[in-house]
């Protein structure tokens, strides 16, 4: 898979101790590392010359080699339930990509304290081909640094002026194709010199991959994990994603019980209901027998529309007779309120966007 093309390193995805290697390298005292840090992830300097601390030829030297943010918001969209949806343009390569931020609601993510949620990408595009998804419809580009997932969250707080106090890797790409950046990024998110967020607060989603899920599943942080799920058995899910072919339910629930047994947290199960396709009461019945072994919570979303897809959402009253049968065989189940449908910001809406003379253009 094609690793990002970073022209310049940037200075918000490397570790502390990457910076003392670096350093080191370059014949500075490893201290440094700390006042660096301190610029990058506490004070949030625009410029190498504002780390007043550092001599000047070492300020040069990493304004030669780094960008700071290697992001730049090139547009943000309001939506009338004040989610609000940032396009970034990555400075490498002008590729764009979508962040979405979301305000606190109760039942988004089945944690009742959420005040500001960022919903990240973690590739430009994808390759997963589900079936339902807007994402991948025009394939896979790239994978994003560790920098660059980094730096979404740092625009969005710049922008929001706010702390985000939850964090879901729930935006464009499947984080878990994305490991090594991923879990770079997760480190310099929730340390103490980095970004101070919670590990207990961000939620990695993947589509299922089962042997990445047992590599993350070592990682030291209590970050949380949801499996997109969205269908009960390997026929129906299989159906609308291929991902399943490689790696089918039995697959991924022994990687799954690796992932209870060494986090010892529950794990959510996210399940879209589409039409005529997994909304079935018989579906309901073998989801809720499979989240009760894992004691798993669900989360119901009725499927957003995507433009040039046939996928319909159900009926309200189907919606929530699945969700009934869930809780009647004592399943922890919510259903989701729609956030963010008015400015293709909700789920599986975010799509591979290119930057022409005249504007911004979806690829697909
Ligand atoms: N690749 C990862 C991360 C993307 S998360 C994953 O699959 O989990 C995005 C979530 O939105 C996933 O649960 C995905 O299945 C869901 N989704 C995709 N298209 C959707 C749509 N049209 N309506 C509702 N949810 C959708």
């Amino acid at each position: 898979m094609a690793e990002s093309t970073d022209a310049r390193t940037a200075a918000c995805g490397l570790t502390l101790s990457g910076w003392e290697g670096w350093l080191e390298a370059h014949g500075e005292p490893r201290f440094r590392a700390k006042q660096i840090t301190d610029w990058v992830f506490k004070k949030r300097v625009d410029d190498f010359d504002a780390m007043t601390n550092l001599p000047p030829e070492l300020r040069e030297n990493l304004a030669s080699e780094f960008s700071l943010v290697p992001l730049e918001i090139i547009r943000v969209n309001g939506s009338a339930d004040t989610t609000r949806k940032f396009l970034f343009r990555l400075e490498p390569d002008g590729r764009l990509i979508e962040t979405v931020l979301i305000p606190a609601s109760q039942a988004l993510y089945g944690e009742k304290s959420d005040r500001l949620t960022l919903c990240v990408s973690s590739q430009v595009g994808c390759a997963f081909d589900c079936k339902f998804c807007a994402s991948g419809l025009a394939g896979f580009t790239r994978n994003l640094s560790a920098g660059e997932i980094v730096a979404q969250v740092l625009l969005a707080e710049m922008e929001a002026g706010e702390r985000i106090n939850n964090l879901v890797f729930m935006g464009m790409g499947e984080p878990l194709a994305n490991l090594k950046n991923l879990t770079a990024a997760i480190r310099i998110l929730n340390a103490d010199w980095g970004v101070t967020l919670g590990a207990r607060h961000m939620t990695v989603s993947t589509s299922g991959l089962a042997p990445q899920i047992e590599k993350l599943a070592d990682e030291p942080l209590q970050i949380r994990l949801a499996i997109s799920l969205h269908g009960a058995t390997d026929e129906v899910r299989q159906r609308i994603m291929p991902v399943n072919e490689r790696y089918d339910l039995e697959r991924l629930f022994s990687a799954l019980r690796v992932w209870r047994e060494k986090k010892k947290q529950k794990i959510t199960f996210e399940y879209i209901l589409i039409e005529g396709v997994n909304d079935g009461l018989d579906q309901a019945k073998i989801l809720a027998r499979r989240a009760n072994q894992l004691r798993a919570k669900v989360n119901l979303i009725p499927y957003n529309i995507v433009e040039g897809l046939e996928w319909k959402r159900p009926t309200e009253e189907v919606c929530e007779s699945f969700l009934e049968v869930l809780k009647r065989a004592g399943v922890q189940a919510t259903l989701r309120r729609e956030r963010g449908h008015d400015i293709d910001a909700a789920c599986g809406q975010l799509r591979l966007q290119e930057e022409t003379a005249a504007g911004v253009i979806a690829v697909k």
